[in-house]
């Protein structure tokens, strides 16, 4: 069990059940968690939030303060967080930037650049030269390390390290910067080399990845006599959904960039990691419909499902979870719909054997109309599931502890 903070738990108690689904954001939480981030990192460290994550605005604006810039990965997330944090620093990043996107992004104040390609690199060139005459580009190579060993095992997601469409191989790498130093592109400066190359992993695991990363950069500028001036070491900090209580070790890992920062003076360390911010302040709440008794095994039915949250289906795990039991009386004549046994799967309203948000979750006497609040629903939840699918109302979104003068918390969006 996963218990919900207090705010959101009196919230969801207070929503009826037409008012259910309905994600609940706790910004002070959110805003709690990044001033500890922020405090055991060393204050040389650059922190980006990739904005894929969670791009609501709410969220956006009260990272604002924590983060010294954006990643986005396209021109909707350029545009979208542009506008909802006036200002910020934004770094135009992942793979297939169409000239449409780039120009976009350019025109709208976009100066730093995380490339590809060796094809993008002269994209980039031609529509700077055309767009932004006179301006001179950050850029970033991203580049796809071959990493051995334990770093990749277990549950992280490879975004590199092997065969990847995601950057370019290190020969590759070398041509960039060959092009970078051949007077071919003068509106692009060499600041240095981004790399994503796994998400899951543990403190320990990141910090050997960054060091590698490091050591590779510092190589390549050498051979091409460019000083090396940042490297991004990308995002990836593990969110464990099996137990939630354990959160990724920035104490120790801020402790080692320090080491690292230590060892090469002048190098500008930054990180962009997207879920282990926003993941934990998020939370999908919804009601049992119905509690069904089915060959053996016992199933609840809930209002709504995965087409809000995909996250478990697509990471194959269960979504940690608490039920509130409902306040309320039963209304109807016939009998409450309850389970008999001790582990019941928590299913949505989907005609697919795939909406299931939580197996065998221990919910002893779970009835209908009780209430069942997911943790863990901040990132790479609802903005990457399948909205429409079966054509049921959109959740309530609520953004509770909100700091604005002249407002107080919670206030509320209808979608
Ligand atoms: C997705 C992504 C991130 C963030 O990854 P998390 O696992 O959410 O931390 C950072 N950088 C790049 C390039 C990405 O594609």
């Amino acid at each position: 069990m996963t218990p919900p903070t207090p705010e959101v738990r009196a919230r969801v108690l207070a929503l009826s059940g037409e008012e259910l689904p309905a994600y609940l954001y706790d910004l002070a939480a959110l805003r709690a968690h990044l001033g500890g981030i922020r405090a055991a990192l060393p204050p040389g460290v650059e922190l980006y939030y990739a904005a894929k994550a969670n791009p609501e605005v709410e969220i956006l604006r009260a990272l604002g303060p924590y983060v010294d810039g954006f990643e986005v990965s396209s021109g909707g997330e350029s545009a979208h967080v542009a506008g909802a944090v006036p200002g910020a620093v934004l770094a135009f990043g992942g793979p297939g930037k169409t000239p449409a996107e780039i120009a976009g992004a350019l025109r709208s104040g976009v100066r730093r650049f995380h490339v590809e390609s060796v094809h993008e690199l002269h994209l980039l060139e031609s529509l700077a030269t055309t767009v932004v005459p006179g301006t001179r580009l950050g850029v970033l190579i991203r580049v796809n390390l071959r990493v051995e060993g334990e770093a990749l095992a277990g549950n992280a997601l490879a975004m590199g390290g092997g065969p990847t469409p995601f950057g370019m191989d290190p020969a590759q790498a070398d041509h960039a910067l060959a092009l970078l130093t051949d007077g071919g592109c003068p509106h692009l400066e060499f600041r240095g080399v981004h790399a994503h190359l796994a998400s899951g992993l543990g403190a320990e695991a990141q910090l050997a990845l960054a060091r590698r990363v490091v050591e590779w950069s510092l190589a390549l500028g050498r051979r091409h006599r460019l000083p090396v001036a940042e490297v991004n070491a990308g995002g990836g900090m593990a969110v464990d959904y099996a137990r939630p209580g354990e959160r990724f070790d920035w104490a120790a890992y801020g402790a080692g960039l320090a080491r690292l920062s230590a060892a090469y003076e002048g190098l500008r360390l930054r990180i962009e990691p997207g879920r282990a911010l926003t993941a934990y302040c998020g939370w999908y709440a919804s009601e049992v419909l119905d509690v069904k008794h089915s060959h053996g095994e016992e199933f609840a039915v809930l209002r709504g499902g995965t087409h809000h949250l995909r996250t478990p289906a697509t990471k194959g795990h269960d979504q940690p979870c608490t039920v509130l039991p409902s306040p309320a009386p039963w209304p109807h004549p016939w009998p409450r719909p309850a389970a008999r046994g001790a582990r019941v799967t928590l299913a949505g309203q989907l005609c697919t054997p795939k909406d299931v948000l939580a197996r065998g979750v221990p919910a002893a006497g779970l009835r209908a109309g009780d209430r069942v609040v997911f943790a863990l629903a901040g990132a790479y939840a609802w903005n990457i599931s399948h909205h429409d699918f079966l054509m049921h109302p959109r959740p309530g979104f609520h953004f509770l502890g909100r700091e604005e003068p002249g407002r107080t918390a919670g206030e509320e969006r209808a979608n």
